[in-house]
């Protein structure tokens, strides 16, 4: 029996790691999701933001920032591409002057990708990708539970008028039942909002909602054993917005937001995701523009790694 091949990415040590062409880890670029376990999937998109626009521009650069990353977790000894087959399959060609098709064409997008039994991991893209995303995913687990990392709730009613906006994917999602609220939480939020009660409305629909000044001076190791707790067996989504860290780590963003998480405790939500039944995620809400470093994209990429040594599967070295 021939032992199966398993994509890895390109080594240093075979193409210099400021060389090559940009995908995600040096990994193939594959044009389909079929025969995948897991899948890296750009969504440029970034006609949803309310504040700055660029993040369009994640992908793109979360692939270039990704150069440096090797193929061993040597924290948690996590050996992805030992036993996961994964790709690049590209971005989603969205409809940059229309955002209710370019919702479609994204649920559609995933709709294909689930439909070959492949978990995507995406880089976005502004945060209202998630709602196609999860519509996607319902077809194929049913609601699902949310681990959400960010600044914001991201559910108001509506923004400007319109349901359909990077601050409302969780109120659709909740309101579609696309989601179960008493397996979701929402970890770093912060900051001025319009109401006193702006964060009620999850914990009203049974959210555990965790702000920021929780978790600052901490390590969130205890709060993610709580999480896996009440999150339970059935499939998880996480879902990472860059603001949810502080900007002194992550400032390429749209809607910054001072006093947030820091980089050690974003690693620590992530690896605390280890035994939970993650079904996909994505990182969003990177535009590079506002980071002349590239430090924003360096960590989303390093984070969308960590989310794949997480995933169901992967195999740990002794
Ligand atoms: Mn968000
Ligand atoms: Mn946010």
């Amino acid at each position: 029996m021939s032992e199966k091949k398993f994509n890895q990415p390109l080594g240093g040590n075979e193409m210099p790691r400021f060389g090559g062409i940009a995908t995600m880890m040096r990994l193939p670029h594959s044009p389909a999701a079929d025969g995948l376990d897991v899948a890296f999937v750009g969504v440029p998109f970034d006609i949803g933001t309310s504040n700055r626009a660029g993040a369009r521009f994640g992908p793109r650069q979360i692939r270039t920032e990704s150069c440096l990353i090797r193929p061993y977790n040597m924290a948690t000894r996590a050996a992805p591409f030992d036993s996961l087959q994964v790709a690049d399959i590209g971005d989603v060609a969205i409809n940059t002057f229309n955002l209710e098709k370019s919702v479609a064409i994204i649920e559609q997008a995933y709709n294909e990708i689930l439909e070959q039994g492949c978990k995507p991991l995406t880089m976005g893209g502004d945060h209202t990708i998630s709602l196609p995303i999860l519509r996607a995913l319902r077809k194929q687990h049913g609601p699902v539970g949310i681990v959400h990392v960010d600044a914001h709730a991201d559910i108001n009613d509506h923004m400007f008028g319109e349901r359909i906006a990077h601050g409302t994917p969780f109120r659709r999602a909740i309101e579609e039942g696309l989601i179960e609220p008493t397996r979701m939480v929402q970890i770093g939020l912060r900051a001025s909002g319009y109401e006193a009660d702006d964060f009620d409305w999850p914990r009203e629909q049974g959210v555990r909602v965790v702000q920021a000044e929780e978790c600052w001076y901490q390590s969130l190791k205890p709060l993610m054993a709580e999480v896996r707790e009440q999150l339970g067996a059935g499939p998880v989504y996480l879902t990472f917005d860059i603001d949810g860290l502080d900007p002194a780590y992550a400032p390429g963003t749209g809607t910054p937001e001072i006093g947030g998480l820091t980089v050690h405790q974003g690693l620590e939500i992530v690896r605390g995701c280890r035994g939970l039944d993650l079904v996909g995620g994505d990182l969003v809400e990177v535009a590079p523009a506002y980071d002349t470093s590239g430090n924003t994209a360096l960590v989303a990429a390093n984070l969308l790694f960590e989310m794949l040594c997480v995933f169901p599967g992967v195999q740990y070295r002794a």
